[in-house]
């Protein structure tokens, strides 16, 4: 008879570092879009070329609808637990449920959050919060910096930093006409109290870079947008996607500080505009946001491979966006079968067509709605612990498997969270 500790293995190895880049709303479809626009229908995208992939179920529990709001999908993945739409680290019965980053944290190790969209939406939010509506975003800010002490944390959302009213730094406004709309007082002032160095401008953002390559160390806050790293619209109404500073810069910059500390880091890296452009049906800045994510899983590849052994990396979603569906741009009719050809295509594909790169031919995007479905995302892995994640699970079982990647159950154990 095999005994368990038999099958165990005996020397497992511990993710001292993870990244999880999450693509929010993007479906297996964005991906095999983003694919066939950059690299063709023989190319991958990086994230695509992780050894592990699986699919992921991201049903909520909400009483009124199985299709997950993004606050109750990444509280699942962030802490383990199914709960209802709009609720931020906070269960179906109200209970503030602990988080992996919480946990990360509490084993020692450095963690940050980086987002395109408001740094205190519901997707970062659910890592390091714990609100009962993911609207309460100042709240969100202050518990970042007063009760979990994130490392790094950078993003957009700056006007829900500064108290209702207040005239935001020039280089954060931009040319919008944000002013502060905080509900909890000067938050960046609270912050620099607490030992934060703040930025929020690509230059200022790069000299402090500079410096702490020379003497790390020092909790990070940028806030480089009053919203959202973008305007979303439908195509032709005023929809921009221009970040002011990359997200492949940001992750770059955030694992070089949090890699300073030698017990680790759990960085949370979320690109938000594939989820807002598909919720506009608007598909050629859906695209950009895919490849803008491609971009930061390049980095965090690239800092892997320094260290193949220590660092985990995991590229999902936190559900679907738009029931996107990919079809060719110049297809004839089918011999044989009923329908199909350039006419139904185009019927069917209301965006594009793009092209497929290498090719004479295109494709065509179309949607089967503005908001969310719960069509199961892909999840591809790399790294200490990736092999959990593997074949059908579910968003829960992605929280179970880093802590077993970063041995976080004692950890989990001491702190009421078993
Ligand atoms: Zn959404």
């Amino acid at each position: 008879m095999t005994s368990a500790i038999d099958i165990e293995p005996t020397s497992r190895r511990i993710a001292r570092n993870v990244i999880l880049l999450i693509g929010d709303g993007m479906g297996e479809a964005h991906r095999f879009a983003g694919q066939l626009l950059a690299v063709g229908r023989d190319g991958r995208l990086a994230m695509d070329r992780l050894p592990v992939s699986g699919l992921m179920n991201t049903m909520c529990v909400d009483p009124t609808t199985f299709v997950t709001d993004s606050a109750a999908a990444a509280t699942a993945i962030a802490t383990g637990v199914k709960t209802i739409n709009g609720c931020v680290a906070i269960d179906s019965h109200g209970r503030q449920q602990r988080t992996i980053l919480e946990l990360a944290k509490a084993s020692g190790r450095s963690v940050g959050l980086i987002s395109t969209c408001q740094i205190t939406d519901a997707t970062p939010a659910a890592f390091a919060a714990h609100v009962p509506h993911r609207a309460d975003q100042s709240e969100v800010a202050r518990q970042y910096i007063e009760r979990v002490g994130v490392d790094v944390i950078l993003g957009g959302g700056g006007a829900h930093w500064f108290p209702t009213g207040r005239a935001l730094p020039a280089e954060m406004a931009g040319a919008s006409h944000w002013r502060g709309i905080g509900a909890d007082g000067d938050l960046v002032a609270r912050a620099r109290e607490l030992g934060y160095e703040f930025v929020c401008d690509a230059a200022s953002f790069q000299a402090s870079l500079r410096r702490r390559r020379l003497e790390p160390g020092g909790p990070l806050l940028g806030l480089f947008a009053a919203q959202e790293f973008f305007v979303q619209t439908a195509e032709g109404l005023g929809a921009v996607y221009d970040p002011p500073v990359s997200l492949a810069d940001l992750t770059s910059a955030a694992i070089d500080t949090l890699a300073s500390n030698p017990n680790g880091f759990f960085l949370m890296v979320e690109e938000s505009a594939i989820d807002r452009m598909a919720h506009q049906n608007n598909a050629p800045l859906t695209l950009k946001g895919v490849l803008e994510l491609d971009r930061a899983v390049q980095v965090a590849l690239a800092f892997a491979s320094r260290s193949p052994d220590d660092t985990l990396i995991v590229v999902t979603a936190d559900h679907e966006c738009g029931g996107l569906a990919v079809a060719g741009s110049l297809d004839q009719p089918y011999p044989y079968e009923p329908g199909g050809g350039l006419l139904d295509t185009m019927l069917a594909g209301e965006d594009g067509p793009f092209p497929v790169a290498g090719t004479g031919y295109g494709f065509v995007l179309g949607w089967a709605t503005t908001g969310h479905t719960a069509a199961p995302v892909p999840i591809t892995a790399a790294g200490p612990g990736a092999e959990r994640l593997s074949g059908s699970i579910e968003n829960t079982d992605l929280f179970d498997a880093l802590v077993v990647a970063m041995d976080l159950a004692e950890v989990a154990v001491a702190s009421g969270c078993a």
